[in-house]
């Protein structure tokens, strides 16, 4: 079956269906299996080795198809038309992303920064989505992905409903008061020259953490290369410190960047404790924390 994107009866949400398997068999994305995928870019050390890839997909979430839709009374969906592609973080099958040095992540940016650029010119794309886990799910390698959609996801919908709403009522932006107001809050984490960390005033669960730009910038691409390396250093500060309080260590980060056709945002990282949803999340779609927001913060902070 190709991949589908899914209207839901009676909720503004799609569902996408991507019954791939992947294979057990060695790991894909160790040097020894180079040979076996399609890079489409590297980083390289002196040698010609690469330190960083990405590669397309072999299990992608969308692929490259005619774009179809498909209605029938009320099953609605789509062929889920796009690109998919897996960035091997590491050459190392043993390190997970926050074991990596800030110059080594600040290499697995800056794949980020040129595929993020080269998908968002691709036809029929309206969404260009970042997401990694610890999970281990589709590789045992550490790795992300980087991904388009022929939609806009709800969840980035309304996120940009409410940046609309709030520039059109107060003609500024709301990522950059959020910033103001949470520097001075009891759920400041840590700020450095070009971010501010910090913990959601209405988390989605425990241990939830927003890295925000200082700058007002749309996109991870916007970065110099200066800020690159300080997004690196502060993704490796907070991932170092959830480490030591989440255990299991399992967390997702899901970065948020101006989709392709809205004029303006202000682009945004989640880093947050990947759990079973609770119960009243699987049901009613409600939030559950178990910890205020505030005694998270003080926790991360240390004090
Ligand atoms: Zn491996
Ligand atoms: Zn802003």
């Amino acid at each position: 079956m190709q991949n589908e994107i899914r209207k839901s009866y009676d909720a503004n949400e799609w569902s996408l269906v991507s019954p791939i398997e992947p294979s057990s068999v060695g790991c894909a994305l160790c040097p020894v299996s180079e040979e076996k995928t399609k890079e489409t870019y590297r980083i390289e050390d002196k040698k010609g080795n690469w330190i960083v890839r990405s590669i397309v997909d072999p299990y992608p979430l969308t692929h490259p198809s005619m774009f179809k839709l498909k209605e029938n009374g009320f099953f609605k969906s789509f062929s889920a038309h796009g690109w998919s592609e897996i960035v091997v973080e590491t050459r190392d099958h043993t390190k997970e992303l926050h074991e990596l040095t800030s110059e080594e992540i600040k290499d697995v940016l800056l794949i980020y920064i040129n595929r993020v650029k080269y998908l968002r010119s691709l036809e029929k794309v309206e969404f260009v989505g970042i997401i990694k886990d610890n999970l281990h799910l589709d590789f045992d390698h550490s790795y992300s992905r980087v991904f388009t959609l022929p939609i806009i996801p709800e969840y980035t919908k309304m996120k940009m409903a409410l940046f609309n709403d709030y520039f059109f009522k107060n003609e500024k932006c709301m990522y950059c008061d959020i910033i103001k107001n949470e520097k001075e809050s009891p759920r400041f984490i840590f700020e450095n020259e070009s971010f501010v960390v910090f913990v959601p005033f209405s988390p989605k669960n425990n241990y939830e953490v927003w890295i925000i730009p200082k700058k007002h910038y749309a996109c991870i691409s916007e970065l110099n290369e200066f800020e690159t390396f300080t997004l690196a250093e502060t993704i490796k500060n907070i991932l170092t410190r959830l480490s030591i309080v989440i255990t299991p260590f399992r967390y997702g980060i899901a970065f948020h960047l101006k989709p392709n056709n809205e004029k303006d945002f202000h682009f945004h990282i989640e880093i947050f404790q990947k759990t079973f949803h609770p119960t009243l999340k699987e049901g009613y779609g409600m939030n559950l924390c178990k910890i205020t927001p505030e005694n998270i913060a003080k926790i991360l902070r240390g004090k």
